[in-house]
């Protein structure tokens, strides 16, 4: 859609270039022509796909650390800890 715009730029810009008798409003209506044409050109099209949406549903659903009950307070806590962060208790 967007390089259409562009084609139909660089071609309005062409009409008025073989209209115009004023040098610099030709010098610009070229420059003009040049860039649209160019972006109509070089412009990806068609924007490539969305990714599917099941891209991430082979992520883990469990946590990789490892996980212990503690036993004065009954909250889970991160295996390699030797105290509770939660009641300060030796798990
Ligand atoms: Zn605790």
């Amino acid at each position: 859609m967007l390089r259409y715009s562009f084609v139909a730029i660089s071609a309005v810009a062409a009409i008025n270039l073989l209209l115009t008798d004023i040098i610099l409003v030709q010098i610009l209506l070229g420059l003009c022509l040049a860039t649209s044409l160019g972006i109509a050109i070089i412009w990806p099209e068609p924007l490539p796909p969305p990714p599917p949406p099941d891209l991430w549903s082979d992520a883990p659903e469990t946590k990789d650390r490892e996980m212990k009950i503690c036993s004065s307070c009954g909250k889970a806590v991160d295996k390699k800890w030797s105290m509770c962060p939660y009641c300060s208790k030796k798990v």
